[in-house]
């Protein structure tokens, strides 16, 4: 997936939660950032000032089924709501309509939160996110489980194929 094939994916995003009266921020800079960091493939939501929104990928995600990227994205783009700069209960509502209404698993845990929002000179920790290639389910791990270094051996509840990334 090429970046402006990202950014189209973001746009449709947007358009899904404004449908839903989903108050993202009107203040999303178009131009994702692709980070080129090999290994890591995480997505970040991030805001210094008055500047916008800025979101931003692992370049390796470009690799991903546009229904990962997007659900990904998704996860990101509901934090540039009111009050939404966490995963707390306004996050979570946003969350659960986007996942009804269009089939999204946009989940949550603080390990995640880890991952973008984290100063960028504060102390990394490496978290795993193992994500479905075919329903998008996210299931995060702290430690190198089996589900982390034998992750084909493993399947989502639907079957799907799992894909592991490493985030920090
Ligand atoms: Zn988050
Ligand atoms: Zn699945």
């Amino acid at each position: 997936m090429l970046k402006q094939e990202v950014e189209l994916c973001m746009n449709e995003v947007m358009r899904e939660c404004m449908a839903l009266k989903i108050p993202i921020s009107t203040d999303i800079d178009p131009n994702i950032i692709i980070n080129k960091r090999a290994r890591s493939r995480f997505a970040a939501c991030k805001k210094k000032g008055s500047s916008p929104y800025i979101i931003e990928v692992g370049e390796a995600l470009l690799g991903s089924d546009r229904m990962v990227v997007k659900n990904i994205l998704a996860h990101e783009i509901l934090h540039t709501c009111y009050g939404c700069y966490n995963h707390g209960k306004r996050w979570k509502l946003y969350a659960d309509k986007m996942n009804r209404a269009y089939g999204y698993h946009i989940t949550t845990t603080t390990t995640y939160e880890a991952l973008g929002l984290e100063a960028p000179e504060r102390k990394r920790t490496i978290h795993y996110v193992i994500v479905c290639q075919k329903c998008g389910h996210e299931f995060y791990r702290q430690k190198k489980s089996k589900l982390v270094t034998e992750t084909n051996h493993y399947r989502c509840k639907c079957g799907g194929r799992l894909k592991c990334y490493i985030c920090e």
